[in-house]
């Protein structure tokens, strides 16, 4: 102990060390404070362990709760714990594959080892007399679903729901019930009760807009709506049609080569443009129809000479427009003819210097080159469309009336109850200026159609209604038409064709023109080069 040198400042007792003010202890003590603090945790002064920030009684804790634990090798708490030792004896259910604790008996967990309350016994139903599972109202599930009064109670269900119901919703409710079967309308009420609740405008055409669906399809719901409000003037039509038109063009300038497709993308704004003049000059616009098969022969060319290693539409050549032409001969003077029309316009606004497409021709003969049907192969499939009763009656119309009537499948599309006139028997065909004469036959064919469509129950006014357009007002679509006589393996035209050119070659085409509602030039084709063999046997062999 060396010399007393003063005393604490604190506690009085000696200080041995020069220079210091506190005694040892009060100098531990001291010490010890400094390195304290609060702990966030319990609040209490304790050293805090620098990886938690927490003293040590709070630094353990739960490694999945965070609770605290009291030992010091423990890593889960008391619950924690125990919750891992009952995990650890599941295992897997065979039946339900959930985890559980599989029981002797039965092998399974213990929810499916409860024995079920056995199903009530089928009762008969007493709509349809079978023995079948009970749903309600005395009636089996299929039964209970095919009521016709359940789009009626949904739709009462949803006005008494609404707040303010729209004047127009209880007639709808009558269209949605009227045109669909009970099943679906009721969900289109569900659908329909959605939109009308939600804080949206419940104006018809806010309301037609939110209820399409996104994508190529707007719905059912929007298609019923549409022609609802379409028809009481309560709404415009949809876009959907010019939607798809332009996704189908976007479509096919997308799948044209990169170097080349800025100029098939100004051309295609070309035929817009020129369409809209057309439309508010009131000259022949042309339809998507047409702009699509542009583009999508264009968009083939491109893909040609992407192949042939051109990166530019300069560098295209005549070779080249040759080459393209006789991948398809068929085809050739349409391609030829689009392909110089995008050239023209391609010199026009100085994308090429020259016009490749210039010395090129198409075929000189004009004349119909197509098939047609020999007298067997008609007499064929009038016996299949007349004694057949498996042909569907939509093969069979349009069979008929394109071989007998040279019906275009357009006509037959388009063809509708008013057209018909049953006193006279005589339809009314596209354009033609007069009415068609029916035969017995043509007649009879026309009456299993329209047997057809009552069965159908629809509102659509047209003649050949299909399950899609049976709730609406459309006539059936093109892809539709043009599949009816699949089963038979001729197209249509092919029919047309057969007739024209008989009717063309033994009458005087001016007369087949008039009937057919066609311009002279467009019946003279069929002239053109065709010499019936039958006739030219019948000739008088002896004639100079
Ligand atoms: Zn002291
Ligand atoms: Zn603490
Ligand atoms: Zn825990
Ligand atoms: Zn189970
Ligand atoms: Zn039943």
């Amino acid at each position: 102990m060396g010399k007393r040198q003063r005393d604490c400042v604190e506690c009085g007792a000696s200080v041995g060390i020069i220079g210091r003010r506190h005694c040892c202890r009060c100098q531990n003590r001291l010490k010890e404070a400094a390195l304290k603090a609060t702990c966030p945790n319990c609040g209490k002064q304790r050293v805090l362990r620098d990886d938690t920030g927490r003293c040590i009684t709070c630094s353990r804790i739960c490694i999945t709760c965070g609770h605290p634990v009291r030992a010091k090798d423990t890593t889960l708490c008391r619950d924690c714990a125990r919750r891992a030792r009952q995990q650890a004896a599941q295992q897997p259910c065979p039946r339900c594959r959930r985890p559980g604790y599989l029981r002797d008996g039965t092998g399974w967990c213990g929810p499916c080892s409860r024995p079920r309350r056995p199903k009530d016994p089928p009762r008969v139903c007493t709509e349809c007399g079978q023995l079948r599972r009970h749903a309600g109202f005395g009636l089996c599930s299929a039964c209970w679903q095919s009521r016709p009064e359940r789009p009626f109670n949904a739709g009462d269900n949803l006005l008494a729901r609404l707040a303010g119901p729209p004047p127009w919703l209880g007639d709808l409710i009558g269209h949605l019930a009227s045109g669909h079967s009970p099943a679906r309308a009721c969900n289109m009420i569900g659908d329909l009760g959605r939109l009308l609740e939600d804080q949206h405008s419940n104006h018809p055409q806010a309301l037609l807009e939110r209820a399409r669906l996104p994508g190529r399809s707007m719905g059912p719901l929007a298609r019923a709506l549409e022609t609802f409000f379409t028809d009481r003037g309560l709404a415009l039509a949809t876009d959907q049609a010019e939607q798809l038109a332009a996704g189908r063009r976007r479509r096919r300038i997308d799948a044209v080569p990169e170097p080349l497709r800025p100029a098939v993308e100004s051309f295609n704004t070309f035929m817009l443009r020129s369409r809209e003049r057309a439309r508010r000059a009131g000259t022949l616009p042309r339809s998507d129809v047409t702009i699509d098969g542009k583009l999508s022969t264009v968009r083939d060319l491109a893909k040609l000479i992407t192949e042939r290693g051109k990166q530019d539409w300069a560098l295209v050549e005549v070779h080249d427009i040759e080459a393209f032409l006789n991948i398809l001969p068929k085809g050739r003077s349409r391609r030829l003819t689009i392909t110089r029309q995008f050239f023209r316009f391609a010199k026009a606004h100085k994308i090429v210097l020259v016009d490749p497409t210039r010395g090129l021709s198409a075929k000189a003969t004009k004349g119909f080159t197509g098939k047609i049907l020999t007298l067997d192969q008609q007499r064929e499939l009038f016996r299949r469309w007349t004694t057949d009763p498996a042909a569907h009656p939509h093969e069979v119309l349009l069979g008929i009336l394109a071989l007998l009537h040279g019906a275009s499948s357009n006509e037959i599309r388009h063809l509708r109850i008013a057209d018909l006139d049953p006193l006279d028997r005589t339809i009314r065909l596209g354009q033609r200026p007069h009415p068609v004469p029916m035969d017995p036959v043509s007649w009879t064919v026309l009456q299993r159609c329209l047997t057809h469509r009552q069965i159908q129950r629809t509102d659509n006014p047209h003649v050949m209604v299909t399950k899609g357009t049976k709730a609406g007002k459309t006539p059936a679509s093109i892809a539709y038409v043009s599949h009816v006589l699949d089963a038979c393996g001729i197209s249509p035209r092919t029919l047309r064709s057969t007739r024209l050119v008989d009717l063309v070659n033994t009458m005087d085409p001016k007369l087949v023109a008039a009937a057919f509602g066609m311009s002279p030039e467009g019946v003279m084709i069929y002239l053109a080069d065709h010499i019936d063999p039958t006739r030219e046997a019948a000739l008088p062999a002896d004639r100079p």
